[in-house]
C-alpha cells in the first residue's frame, strides 16, 4: 500500500495545482490512500491558511472528489493544524467530521522559523535554546491530545541551523509525550528539497521513534503537483533499514495499519 496524507490545496493561498490534478498524479503514481490537509484556519497568519468560512467548502469539495475517484483511489480529509499557544480554535479542533489532524509548529512565539523572510533570526539567539523551544512546543503540541499526527517533527533544521546538543536529547520528552498521545509520526519528504536536503525527521531521530514502537505514515506535503509523492523510493528504503513494515492510515481518526 502506498500512503500519502499530507497535501495542500490552493485555498491555502501558497499551492498552485487542482485538486482534481494532485489526484491523478497520485493514480498515475500508484498512490493507494491519498488524503488532503490543507493549513488549517488561525486567527494568526491569515492570508497563508483557509480561512473559518472556507471550511466547509474545503471539505465538500474533497469529499465530491472522494466520491468521484472512489474506484480508483481512496481520498481522505483533514488539517495541518498549526500549534501556536493562545491561537487554538475550537472550531479546527472540536467535532470536526475529518479522517485526522496533523499537528504542526512553524511558529515559535510569533516566529516563523521555517519562512526563508526571517531567517535573520537564527543569528539573534542561542541555537540550542531555539532547537530546545520548538521540541518544547511540539511536546505542548502532543500533550494535548488534539491531533494524529505530528507534522514534519523536525522542522526546525530546515535551513541547516544544528544545534550543538544531542538531538535526541533535545527532542526526548517530546518522544515521550507523542507516544504517550498515541500520535503517529509521518515521514515527510518535503525536507528532501529544502536547505537541510534530508527526511523529516532524520534518521537519527526516526531511530528512537521506532525504539519507543511509535508508528509511521508517509507524506510528501505536496504544495504543487509535482511534489505529489516527491522522493517517496527514497523514504520508503529509509523507514525499511530502521525496521518499519507497516504504515497508518486514518478513518475518521481512527488508525489502521498497513503493510507498504
Ligand atoms: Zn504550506
Ligand atoms: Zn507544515
Amino acid at each position: 500500500m502506498r500512503i500519502d496524507l499530507h497535501n495542500h490545496t490552493t485555498k491555502c493561498n501558497h499551492a498552485t495545482g487542482t485538486i482534481d490534478e494532485y489526484i491523478q498524479r497520485a493514480i498515475e503514481l500508484g498512490v493507494d490512500i491519498y488524503g488532503f490537509s490543507e493549513h488549517a484556519p488561525m486567527n494568526f497568519d491569515p492570508y497563508y491558511r483557509l480561512s473559518f468560512e472556507d471550511m466547509s467548502c474545503y471539505e465538500q469539495d474533497i469529499l465530491t472528489y472522494k466520491q468521484i475517484y472512489k474506484d480508483d483511489i481512496e481520498i481522505l480529509l483533514g488539517y495541518e493544524v498549526d500549534y501556536l499557544k493562545g491561537y487554538i480554535d475550537s472550531r479546527v479542533i472540536e467535532n470536526r467530521s475529518v479522517d485526522y489532524l496533523i499537528g504542526s509548529v512553524h511558529f515559535l512565539d510569533k516566529w516563523g522559523f521555517d519562512n526563508p523572510e526571517f531567517i535573520g533570526e537564527y543569528k539573534n539567539r542561542d541555537i540550542d535554546d531555539i532547537w530546545q523551544e520548538y521540541f518544547d512546543a511540539i511536546e505542548d503540541m502532543a500533550k494535548t491530545g488534539y491531533f494524529d499526527i505530528v507534522g514534519h517533527l523536525d522542522l526546525i533544521k530546515v535551513f541547516k541551523y544544528l544545534p550543538q546538543k544531542d538531538i535526541r536529547v533535545i527532542a526526548q520528552n517530546a518522544l515521550k509525550a507523542i507516544k504517550k498521545s498515541n500520535m503517529v509520526i509521518e515521514l515527510n519528504s518535503a525536507g528532501l528539497r529544502k536547505p537541510i536536503k534530508e527526511l523529516y525527521p532524520s534518521k537519527e531521530l526516526l531511530e528512537v521513534v521506532y525504539e519507543l514502537d511509535i508508528p509511521i505514515t508517509f507524506s510528501s506535503d505536496a504544495h504543487s503537483v509535482e511534489q505529489v509523492g516527491f522522493g517517496y523510493k527514497e523514504v520508503i528504503e529509509i523507514a525499511k533499514s530502521i525496521g518499519y513494515t507497516k504504515a497508518v492510515t486514518f478513518e475518521q481518526r481512527e488508525k489502521q495499519l498497513v503493510n507498504f
